[in-house]
């Protein structure tokens, strides 16, 4: 059953207020110190985190174990998951301490009405990630305030100048601890914490998805090229504006107004310590 949108604490300001707020507070901060504040300040409110359990989810995974292993994890099972993930899902949650992981899944009734042979990925991926990932975790996430994702400004030209803090809708921010990081970072810290990888890492798969829309990636190609291999669609869809689902555009990025905001936020140290990145 669809949530009902969550509404703003009463003594809080505007949500512009409050995001421009916290990237002054903590631009110049290091991630896991972001996480940490985000989860504690009040101008964030009700905090979840994202996490696919992907080749890269560990780095979040662990710093969330650190500060506070309690803290709800929101992981889509879209039940076309390679096995492999489902079980290194339960491996990390347990090594790290994870004690709130909450799987989210389709409404059973609308994926028997609209996928009821689970073959929609063949013939419309859009439709199938829209049903099995996007509408389920919007819903998921109408119980919070804000939401703690992976996004990182090397991904993208649209994600270049993306800050901590973000105003995803009228009702809720998005936090991207990561955001000054380099893949060569995420590395680092996975090997200097001697953190659990994806099985499927190993095996060519440098971004991980549903198993029938990811094929392994060849020496040289885009980690992502593996993913909906021959489509020109290369994002699933997982990012709202106005509650609603954001259109991806020719490049395959999603069009996020949010992502193109001026860049007020520099970093002003590139000191590593233990993986971890000073921004
Ligand atoms: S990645 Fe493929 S199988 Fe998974 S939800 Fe999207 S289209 Fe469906």
């Amino acid at each position: 059953m669809e949530k009902p949108v969550r509404q703003p604490r009463e003594h809080w300001a505007d949500i512009n207020t409050r995001v421009s707020a916290l990237n002054g507070r903590y631009k110049h901060h290091a991630a896991i110190t972001v996480m940490e504040k985000a989860l504690d300040d009040d101008d964030t409110g009700d905090v979840a985190m994202v996490s696919s359990f992907g080749a890269e989810s560990v780095v979040l995974l662990h710093m969330v174990s650190l500060i506070a292993p309690a803290t709800p994890v929101l992981f889509i099972d879209t039940h076309m998951l390679f096995q492999e993930t489902l079980d290194y899902q339960t491996e990390v949650a347990e090594k790290l301490g994870l004690t709130e992981v909450r799987k989210i899944t389709a409404d059973p009734k609308a994926l028997a009405f609209e996928d009821p042979d689970n073959t929609l990925h063949q013939f419309n991926t859009d439709a199938c990630c829209t049903l099995r990932k996007t509408a389920p975790l919007e819903n998921a996430l109408r119980d919070f305030d804000a939401w703690i994702t992976g996004r990182k400004r090397y991904q993208s030209d649209t994600r270049a100048t993306i800050d901590f803090f973000e105003v995803e809708t009228p009702e809720r921010i998005k936090i991207n601890p990561l955001a000054h990081w380099a893949r060569e970072d995420l590395q680092e810290y996975m090997i200097e914490n001697r953190l659990p990888r994806h099985p499927l890492v190993a095996k060519g798969y440098p971004s991980i998805g549903c198993a029938p829309c990811t094929s392994p990636v060849k020496p040289g190609e885009d980690p992502r090229a593996g993913r909906w291999r021959g489509q020109e669609k290369t994002e699933c869809g997982i990012h709202f504006i106005g509650g609603k689902a954001v259109r991806v555009g020719p490049d395959g990025q999603p069009i996020d107004p949010q992502d193109g905001a001026a860049d007020t936020t520099k970093p002003d140290t590139n000191r590593t310590l233990k993986g971890e990145k000073v921004a």
